[in-house]
Order: C-alpha cells, then structure tokens, then sequence
C-alpha cells in the first residue's frame, strides 16, 4: 500500500483511535499489588474486543500461573512472509492524588493540542498504534502479524516466564516494541540502547550500641555520617560517577537540549544539572549511581544518640554493552575501599540486570528507519533510554535471530509517563500508525526482493 494511502486512511481513523484511546484511559488498569483486579480483567476484556474487530480474529488471554494474563493473537500473512511481533502493554502506572493531577487520571482530558491521563501514552497510546495498524490494511496485513499484550509490565512481570514457557509464540523476524517515544513531538526517533540496572544494600556499623551524641560525639563516628561519607564518595564535586572500573562512555546519536531535559524532569527551583558532557552521555552511555532507601532513625523518634547502624539500598544504572556482574563488582570494590573510620560494611548484591542494545544493521531496523522518515517527512535519528526493560534480553534469548524496532508515541520531553499530568499528542500516535503500516509494507517488499 502506498504511502498516501496509509496517510490518508490513518488521518480518516483518528477520530475512533481517540475515542477508544479515551475508553481505556477509563478503566484503571494498575496491576500493582494491592490494587482492585476488576478493572484490569475489565481492560483485558475489553482490549481482546477491540484487538478481535480489527482482525485478530484470535486474539486469547493466555493462561498464565500468576497475575494478569497476556493477550496472544495472530494474524497470518501470505505463506513465507516475514513474521512481525507487534509488543505493547495495557496495564498501567499507579496515579495517586498526591503525584499533583490538574485532571482526573481517569477520565481522558483534552488540553493543548494533547490528551491526558493516566496511560493516555504508557501505554495505551501504544496500544491504539497497535490498533490502528492492523485498521490500515482491514485487518488483513501483507505479512504475518503476531500480537503480544502485557498485563503486567509496570509491575512484578510474569512476561519473562511466559516466554520461558512458550517460546514458540515469540519467534518471529521483528519485534516491535510500541513502549518509547521521541524527544520531542514531530521529531522522528529509534531508540536502539537501554541502560542496565544493578542494586545492592551497604550496611555500616560504627559502634556496638547507641552513644549519648554529648558525651562521645566528635571522637566516636556515628553510622549515618559514616554512610553519609561514604555515598558521597559515590560522585566526583560536578555529580559524575566516580567509580573505578565501571564503564562509560560518549553518546553520538541524537541529543536531547538541556532545556526540555530540565522542562521533563520538573526541578525544583534553583536545582542545577548533575555530571558534564551533553544530555544524551550523561543519560544513556554513562552510569548514574542514586541512593534508593535509607534505614536510620526517623526523624519523629529520634533522640540525642549517635546512630550505632545505617543503611542504604544503592541502585546503579549501567551502560549499554556493559556486564552487570563486573559492574556491580566495580561498585562493591569501590564501598569496601572507600568506607571511612575503619566502620564495619557489609553489602548485599540485589540486582544484576542487564543492559540492552538494538542491532542496527539488518533489513527490518532498515526498514523501520525507511518507514519512520516517511510518517515523519524528516530522517530518523538513534537515541538512549535510561530506562531498562529486562524482557527485551528475553525476548533476544527465545528468538536470538530477531530484530528489534523500539519507538512509540511516548514523547520524552512532555509525555510524562509514570508521573503526574501524563499526556500523549494524538498527531504522534497517528504518525506512529504511518510508521508501522510502512515498515509492514516495507518489510514485505524487502523479503519478496531477496
Ligand atoms: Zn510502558
């Protein structure tokens, strides 16, 4: 199908892609312990629906042993043609009144040109791309499509099981994950590295019981400065990790401005930028280290005591092409070696998870990038995401034949996800129907022409 038919039938559908958009952002899909389940049943069953009228006619929950089920469909393609794995999920972040909503989470509320709600982009905007998608061809695609929702992502995923146990559904030639987004709104991008993310908790022990802080205090060191001192070791004066041995590196694909990073991560007034060099490193080919928790007296029961015992859960995020395990060595070498006053310390290692990054040499990423600057009009560019996503490494591990295309509606510098106020811009979620119909399109052509 050609290009301005894509275009034309993708702008005609808009309107029911937002109407459905704004029926999802509806039902509070927290998968979150804790939270009702009924509306996350609801948000299946009502996803099957509509994933069922626009032609996977199959479309299942699948059974899994705990937690919210996936949804598994498939839509066949001509005999031989490439297989794509269309990925999104449909539960979502929690949206506390606490987090500052100016609109109510649930009820998809239109305000400058964007939508906003709780899921309007994570993503549920995803998941209308999906939608949208299979609508540009009637629900017959030109190759095989496989659907794969996730009920769980946001939490506790039982994905990365499910996959285990049923690698068949997985294999395919390209996944496409409908979970990122651009920089900016307009501005085309593939995401192709995904920092790691590694976790341990240091536990300093200065004295043998709690000291009146008059009598002792100013020769006995107390564990919460002890710990105190040995975080800040953690950085450099300008907010670089200083961690030997861990790895780093320069970005060189697209960047993001200062401004709309400090616009994104809301400040408080006054607060400066941490670490040198531009955006893009210091986000995603750099580490960043950050205490996560902290266990010591509170405050409300605290009392004229040197503190005999603190602790910190310390979460590093690690680089793309790095090894977890020689990164959270790195970073237990650096505590034992750094803890003043002769304390005692004791680590324990939590987290080990790996970073990711996308093959950008084969004929689907190609395609993607073909496909991206024509939705767009302008050339797509490569960008990081902080963020990890454990599943992709899975994923990679059940099917290791298989691209990758990382893109979405989820606009980094106003979407907000996970936050308060989170919003899409329809017009991204239109293009991204563009986009995906064309890779489809192209993928098709390029695998007739081999
Ligand atoms: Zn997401």
């Amino acid at each position: 199908m050609e290009l301005q038919e894509i275009e034309k039938r993708a702008r005609a559908m808009m309107p029911s892609l937002i109407t459905q958009l704004e029926q999802l952002v509806a039902l509070p899909s927290v998968a979150f312990p804790g939270y009702p389940s009924e509306p996350v049943h609801e948000m299946a069953a009502t996803t099957l629906d509509m994933f069922r009228e626009v032609g996977f006619t199959d479309a299942r929950l699948m059974e899994v042993p705990t937690g919210y089920p996936p949804i598994y469909a498939e839509a066949p393609g001509p005999t031989g043609s490439p297989v794509v794995l269309l990925y999104a999920h449909y539960d979502v972040q929690p949206a506390p009144p606490e987090q500052g909503w100016t609109s109510d989470p649930w009820t998809a509320t239109h305000k400058n040109g964007r939508i906003y709600g709780r899921g309007a982009a994570d993503d549920k905007g995803g998941l209308v791309a999906h939608l949208g998608t299979m609508r540009v061809f009637d629900g017959a695609p030109p190759c095989t499509v496989k659907l794969v929702l996730e009920g769980m992502e946001e939490t506790e995923s039982n994905l990365e099981a499910f996959v285990g146990a049923h690698p068949d559904l997985f294999q395919c030639d390209v996944f496409v994950v409908c979970d990122m987004g651009n920089l900016t709104v307009g501005e085309p991008i593939l995401t192709t590295a995904l920092r790691g993310d590694v976790a341990c908790v240091a536990t300093v022990r200065t004295l043998e019981h709690p000291l009146h802080s008059g009598v002792f205090g100013g020769a006995a060191p107390d564990a919460m400065m002890t710990l105190a001192r040995l975080l800040s070791s953690l950085h450099d004066a300008e907010g670089n990790v200083a961690v030997a041995g861990v790895s780093s590196g320069e970005w060189t694909g697209a960047d993001m401005s200062a401004d709309d990073f400090e616009a994104s991560a809301d400040l408080a007034d006054g607060v400066r930028l941490t670490g040198t060099g531009s955006i893009g490193t210091r986000l995603w080919s750099r580490p960043s280290v950050s205490a996560i928790g902290i266990d010591m007296t509170p405050v409300a029961t605290s009392s004229n005591v040197l503190i005999p015992e603190a602790r910190a859960k310390i979460s590093m995020r690690i680089v793309p092409g790095s090894d977890p395990v020689q990164e959270l060595d790195a970073l237990v070498a650096h505590l034992e070696s750094h803890t003043p006053y002769g304390a005692q310390l004791d680590v324990q290692r939590t987290k080990e998870a790996p970073p990711f990054r996308c093959a950008t040499d084969g004929p689907g990423y190609a395609a993607a990038r073909v496909a991206l600057e024509e939705a767009y009009g302008k050339p797509a560019a490569e960008a990081g995401s902080g963020g990890s996503i454990p599943l992709l490494r899975t994923l990679q591990q059940a099917c290791p034949g298989a691209e990758f295309i990382l893109w979405g509606p989820e606009d980094v510098a106003e979407a907000r996800i996970h936050a308060s106020d989170e919003s899409v811009d329809p017009a991204e979620i239109e293009k991204m129907v563009v986009a995906q119909s064309r890779l489809l399109v192209h993928l098709t052509e390029g695998a007739a022409l081999r």
